[in-house]
């Protein structure tokens, strides 16, 4: 006999402004099943926790029904407080009457009929509910991190730290991300380099990780604690292990030709290059589309001087197969595509540079050893006007309707290095308004006014014209409404951040989503901020949104401690609330193997006597520890035979049944 205990939250005013609870108290009286009803202004609180435990031992409740906010938020703690009063904690259903009702509904009368609607379906689901037992399944201990800019190097750190193995994934032929290219950080103006290669180096020596530079992951199967990964190391051309980063190579190579990627095409290199000199690993590499051997089939001159016979131009990509427990996606951002911006002239004219450029132009180790000069005549420039928001908080199809939130900071940045080491050179910023929310932020803005004497522009720039010798900047000053010509030697475009190409590519493989910008979407904004909806993989910096380096770190450390509770684990409880097949309904027709997203379905032939002759019959079969309990083959399965336990056929037919009474 089902005894069905029904909690009703007002969540303080959230439910209850907009749902009158007493009228849901007094509709629900009547349900059969229904013994206990109780209404609470927290039910999610320790007393509202206590109330359900309390009426599960005192009034024998066997069903408990909690109509409140989305299961997502609190249907742990629901199922939780039922265990702890001995009910099996599957026993448990949550009615949304927030997010589904009061939340999206301003009539108060409709909002109230349809939570009394929710509530009686899931009343009706509770009593069909049955207990369910979670399965078991061990934990790999090793750690995936993909992308090894500076969020991807902090968390492999922080894992190896906790004493876990990890393997940490790069695309280019070195870890360091953008950061590696940044010549000094706001908002302490510290050099990039001395605060990022200290790391670089831990991340070589830690005995617990394994870089897989100049690699990619090809495939992800598997779930949370038993991910199998298969990784596709790309051809080098060079033995790393024989390799002593002596240079040689790099200096002798004649085909020089091909655009430095590292110096934002600004220099050039080698077609045998390492990305900067502080790479790591401090391996070269043969860009085998500008290399003559490859090309043409003659030179060969790098395999004759290297004095340890490490070029190999055979060698072939390796494809390296490993299992992990979790896996931290870390693969950043990349700047917005400036050639549907026609008014800024990007394509067209060698000094309208990004801020990236400009970053490289200001370095000591970049392509001018740090000498700020125009690209178009090497001149040192005595004007430079900075745009702000290019392509950023543009609603248009071209642009990026979100503000990228660093650029704000760099700008102020480049302004003031530019003052500092030029101090006869002008720096004039245009601005739609500045965003500097951030510790020690404003400060470090306002220094650049008031210190350095950069001047700030209210408006946007119109269009710029090249001329002979300069660049003319039309754009509104809108505090004044007037129109302003400016000369200028070099204009400094602050590009929108935007998420990397291939992130749809990469969410596919790993199942998880991404937003309307393509950004990775995290499990819930403000109390999931590192979590993907799937389990046992998670996000670290700016593939996730724009952030600068403090906040990558954070979010860095993170999800490391995210990923290191699961690791710290050796069992982890399976999700039971899996397909199953009645195998005497199945036809076999085995259309729910194409469905399953999770490849849990296989095919399996069973014997099965009739009229006592033997005959073999093929049905499907699931795997439950590998099932995730989305319920697409039971969508698929024309005969019904699969089910998913916990959300029958006969469940939501129940709730349907009872939404429509
Ligand atoms: P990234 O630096 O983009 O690193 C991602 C890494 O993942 C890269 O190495 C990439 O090759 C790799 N990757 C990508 N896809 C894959 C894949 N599929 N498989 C394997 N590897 C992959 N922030 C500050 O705090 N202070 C500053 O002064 C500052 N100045 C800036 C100036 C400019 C001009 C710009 C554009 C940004 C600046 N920033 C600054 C922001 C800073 O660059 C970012 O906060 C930081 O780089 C984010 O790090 P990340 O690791 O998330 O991403
Ligand atoms: Fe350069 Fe290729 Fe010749 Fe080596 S073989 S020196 S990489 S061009
Ligand atoms: Fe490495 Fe040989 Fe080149 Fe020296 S010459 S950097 S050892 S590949
Ligand atoms: Fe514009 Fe500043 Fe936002 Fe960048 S951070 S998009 S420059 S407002
Ligand atoms: Fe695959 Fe069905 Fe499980 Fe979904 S419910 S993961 S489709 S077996």
């Amino acid at each position: 006999m089902q005894r069905v205990g029904v909690f009703i939250c007002w969540c303080g005013t959230n439910i209850s402004s907009t749902v009158n609870i007493e009228q849901v108290v007094a509709a629900l009286e009547n349900i059969p099943g229904v013994v206990y009803i109780k209404d609470y202004q927290y039910m999610c609180s320790e007393i509202g926790q206590n109330l359900v435990k309390d009426a599960i031992k005192e009034q024998n409740i066997n069903r408990v029904v909690v109509a409140s906010c989305s299961p997502r938020m609190h249907e742990a703690t629901f199922r939780k407080a039922a265990a702890a009063a001995g009910l099996n904690p599957y026993l448990v259903e949550i009615a949304n009457i927030r997010e589904h009702c009061s939340w999206v509904h301003k009539d108060k009368e409709a909002a109230t009929q349809k939570a009394i609607s929710l509530t009686r379906a899931a009343v009706a689901k509770a009593i069909l509910n049955e207990q369910l037992i979670p399965g078991e399944v061990g934990v790999e201990k090793r750690a995936l991190v993909i992308g090894g800019g500076i969020a991807g190097i902090q968390t492999a750190l922080d894992i190896a730290e906790a004493g876990y193995q990890v393997d940490l994934v790069e695309k280019t032929p070195s870890i360091g991300g953008k950061m590696a290219q940044l010549d000094k950080t706001f908002p302490t103006l510290d050099c990039s380099a001395c605060i990022l290669t200290p790391k670089m180096v831990d991340l070589a020596l830690n005995s617990k990780i394994n870089l897989y530079s100049y690699s990619e992951v090809t495939e992800v199967n598997g779930f949370v604690g038993n991910f199998e990964v298969t990784i596709n190391q790309k051809a080098r051309s060079i033995e790393m292990e024989k390799c002593t980063g002596c240079g040689i190579c790099l200096a002798k190579c004649p085909a020089k030709k091909a655009l430095s990627e590292f110096e934002e095409g600004l220099a050039k290199r080698a077609a045998i290059y390492t990305p900067f000199p502080q790479a790591v690993p401090n391996v070269p590499v043969i860009d085998r589309e500008t290399c003559i051997k490859f090309v043409t089939g003659k030179c060969g001159l790098c395999a004759k001087l290297c004095p340890t016979g490490a070029i190999d131009y055979e060698q072939k990509d390796q494809i390296v197969n490993q299992k992990y427990g979790v896996i931290i996606v870390a693969t950043g951002y990349d700047l917005i595509n400036l050639d549907r911006f026609g008014e800024y002239q990007y394509l067209d004219h060698p000094d309208i540079i990004t801020g990236l450029e400009f970053e490289r132009l200001v370095n000591a180790a970049g392509p001018t050893g740090g000498k700020l000069v125009r690209p178009s005549d090497q001149k040192q420039p005595k004007k430079v006007v900075f745009i702000q928001c290019v392509g950023s908080r543009d609603k248009s199809e071209r642009g990026k309707a979100y503000c990228s939130k660093i650029c704000c900071m760099y700008t102020a940045k480049h302004a003031m290095l530019l003052r500092d080491k030029y101090p006869d050179c002008e720096a004039y910023v245009f601005y739609i308004d500045v965003r500097t929310a951030g510790k020690g932020f404003e400060e470090f803005q306002r220094r650049a006014v008031e210190n350095y004497g950069v001047n700030y522009i209210k408006g946007m720039v119109g269009k710029i014209f090249p001329g002979d010798n300069q660049l003319q900047v039309n754009g509104v000053d809108a505090l004044s409404g007037e129109l302003l010509q400016l000369e200028a030697d070099l204009v400094v475009l602050a590009a929108a951040t935007q998420a990397k190409p291939e992130a749809d590519e990469v969410a596919r493989m790993l199942s998880i989503s991404i937003d309307r910008d393509r950004f990775f979407t995290e499990a819930h904004p403000k109390l999931r901020p590192v979590e993907t909806h799937c389990a046992g993989i998670y996000l670290a910096g700016a593939c996730q949104g724009p952030k600068d380096i403090p906040e990558t770190v954070a979010q860095a450390s993170a999800a490391a401690t995210k990923a290191i509770g699961v690791l710290s684990k050796n069992k982890l409880v399976n999700n039971p609330c899996v397909a199953k097949v009645e195998q005497a309904v199945c036809s076999g027709c085995l259309a729910c193997i194409k469905i399953c997203p999770y490849e849990a379905i296989t095919e399996q032939v069973i014997e099965e006597k009739t009229r006592g002759k033997v005959r073999l019959r093929r049905v499907a079969e699931v795997n439950e520890t590998l099932c995730q309990g989305c319920g697409g083959c039971t969508v698929a399965c024309r005969p019904g035979a699969i089910d998913l336990k916990g959300f029958s056929n006969q469940q939501i037919l129940a709730e349907v049944d009872a939404i429509c009474r």
